[in-house]
């Protein structure tokens, strides 16, 4: 009997503490909803990798939801999350015009076919989500994704996948030394990555974190690589690193912390500079 009562006592004080909590905690959890589908190319090691790294324990003020299926992509579903990552993830939109050979030639549609393409009712989700205060990450072949869709193209500052000449160890210059996804870096970061170009130069709309050195890899073809960087979107946030091929990129803690701090940044929990540079 006496020991029914102290648990009773016990289960009281728990729950007021939970109900505490809940009420007065000025800061929840950044829930973070992260996407590993893939309709293009599946970086199959990195994915596995991220998901070993993306934990409580590596962020214990997130809460991770892990999905591949793209349905999970619609407005109800994202009114849960503080930050959408768009992790590896490469995602094809149902073309704006499918009996126009150009419109479906545009969204590059994989040779086996397609199921589950995002519909048009989903990217005007996706839209709001961020220009209404929303966050969004986007790591790699996120970038290798949603061709067609112009919105896309703007809430990642204009550049998409055109090419990867590099995979190999490059120097990567740390532009902004004083950004929270940066400032644990030197003034430049060795390592073995696969070296995304985009198509369109995002430095005119977005503030460069880190961008690759050129002559470490030769190149004489182009001044100007970004390779992290984030910008504004309406009311929300977005952070892009275009690096995270290898399960090693994300086995480096450096690395990770860039990632962690970036959805931080996309959450609006860390201050951050976004004026364009
Ligand atoms: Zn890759």
């Amino acid at each position: 009997m006496r020991m029914r009562r102290w648990a009773t006592i016990g289960m009281t004080t728990l729950a007021c503490n939970g109900a505490a909590q809940k009420q007065g905690t000025p800061s929840q959890p950044i829930r973070v909803l992260v996407v590993t589908a893939t309709q293009g190319f599946r970086h199959t090691d990195a994915i596995a990798a991220s998901k070993e790294r993306l934990t409580a324990d590596a962020a214990p003020d997130m809460r991770f939801d892990f999905t591949e299926d793209p349905a999970a992509l619609n407005a109800r579903n994202l009114q849960q999350y503080d930050v959408l990552f768009l992790n590896n993830s490469t995602l094809r939109i149902t073309p704006p015009n499918p009996r126009d050979s150009a419109s479906v030639a545009s969204v590059k549609w994989p040779r086996t076919g397609l199921t589950n393409p995002v519909t048009r009712e989903q990217q005007e989700a996706i839209i709001s989500f961020v220009r209404d205060g929303k966050g969004l990450a986007v790591v790699h072949s996120g970038v290798d994704a949603f061709y067609g869709w112009s919105e896309y193209r703007d809430i990642v500052g204009g550049g998409l996948f055109q090419s990867h000449p590099f995979t190999r160890e490059a120097r990567v210059t740390v532009e902004d030394r004083t950004n929270p996804a940066t400032s644990h870096f030197g003034p430049s970061v060795t390592l073995k990555e696969e070296y995304y170009y985009l198509d369109r130069d995002p430095r005119a709309t977005s503030h460069v974190l880190m961008s690759l050195d050129l002559t470490s890899v030769g190149d004489t073809t182009r001044t100007d690589h970004p390779l992290a960087f984030i910008r504004r979107y309406g009311n929300g946030r977005v952070y892009v690193n275009v690096l995270g091929h290898f399960a090693d990129t994300w086995r480096r803690d450096d690395y990770l912390k860039s990632v962690l701090q970036g959805i931080r940044i996309a959450a609006g929990r860390l201050p951050a500079d976004f004026s364009t540079r």
